[in-house]
């Protein structure tokens, strides 16, 4: 197995007017650190996409990486670039970048310029940033490179914001962690399971994680009895629910179930869209405390009053209306019969 580490530079529309739907990200700069199965580094791959969307440089985007147009123009186009990386990754090989966009943007490019993928399915791959997190203990944080860099007193590698010295810091990052870590691979969203076979369920050490296959709307990802379902993340078997699915802020919802052995577990699911536009559905079970299941009930009791004010409100210009209505007619009556 290798290992490659690849980041990515890119330019957006400078106005939301000129954006494209779907390429709000082009890809300018593509570089990677090879690593082999002992994390020794191997090859380096480097390459200047010329963009042909947005082909006036952002300011930010000029001022983070530091490029040019006029450097731009000499790039290659994005299909070349990207067969000739996809060659040199080669076939056995794991993704790793730091955070989880690099990936998912590269594949919305390679759509978008009509670069056929190599690999099928859902990709695995290590988002370095999430296992730094991890391994400083403090797994809710996003660090930034420069930040991760300083506290491993990493010598220096070139400036940041350049995809290959970027790909060099994270690969020495990468290698420098305790692999004990690793467990924690990720799983990228731009292609979710394209059936039942492919979907995906990990037990990790706190939780559980089920990655649904698509579907076309999200009454019918909820629908599912698989996705509504709800084992315990510890035993595997199934746990009685005693909240049901409760949709909690825009695309995600909660549930409270109890498994004999284990106590309570509180279930998560993320709706998410693909890159085919199908919907599908990343579930977590967690096991929790007492506390954290309170929490979850207090959740549910908002969501009910929310739901019952707006019913209520709903009514009361409902009633408004048909007063107002009313009024106008009499007054139309009182106006024809004057006349
Ligand atoms: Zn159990």
């Amino acid at each position: 197995m290798e290992y490659i580490v690849f980041d990515l530079e890119w330019n957006q529309s400078g106005s939301k007017a000129g954006e494209r739907e779907e390429l709000p990200c082009e890809i300018v700069e593509i570089g990677a650190v090879k690593l082999d199965a002992s994390f020794q580094a191997r090859d380096e791959f480097s390459v200047l996409v010329r963009p042909v969307v947005y082909r006036e440089l952002n300011r930010r985007t000029q001022e983070l990486i530091g490029l040019t147009e006029e450097e731009l123009r000499e790039g290659r186009p994005f299909r070349e670039a990207a067969e000739r990386f996809l060659d040199w990754c080669g076939a056995d090989s794991m993704f790793c970048t730091w955070g989880d966009m690099d990936l998912t943007e590269f594949q919305r490019n390679m759509q978008f310029f009509g670069v056929k993928p190599r690999r099928q399915g859902v990709l695995k791959y290590y988002d370095v940033q999430k296992l730094f997190a991890i391994s400083q203990r403090e797994p809710k944080e996003q660090r930034s490179l420069e930040y991760a860099a300083q506290v491993m007193e990493l010598s220096e590698a070139g400036p940041f914001h350049r995809a290959l010295s970027d790909a060099r810091y994270t690969a020495e990052i990468f290698r420098r962690l305790d692999k004990s870590c690793l467990s924690n691979y990720s799983t990228d969203y731009y292609r979710c399971p394209g059936s039942r076979e492919e979907e995906i369920r990990a037990v990790f050490s706190t939780y559980s994680k089920y990655i649904s296959m698509g579907f076309s709307t999200t009454e019918r990802v909820m629908a599912d009895k698989e996705v509504a379902s709800t084992r315990c993340c510890v035993c595997g078997k199934p746990a009685k629910r005693r909240i049901r699915w409760f949709s909690w802020r825009s695309g995600s919802y909660y549930c409270l179930a109890w498994c004999r052995e284990h106590g309570w577990l509180r279930g998560k699911i993320r709706i998410k869209k693909a890159g085919n536009g199908k919907l599908f559905a990343v579930k977590t079970i967690k096991r929790v405390s007492e506390e954290e299941a309170d929490a979850v009930r207090k959740r549910q009791e908002q969501m009910r009053q929310q739901r019952r004010q707006r019913r209520q409100r709903r009514k009361r210009t409902k009633r408004e209306a048909g007063r107002r209505d009313r009024q106008r007619q009499i007054a139309a009556d009182t106006m024809a019969q004057n006349r």
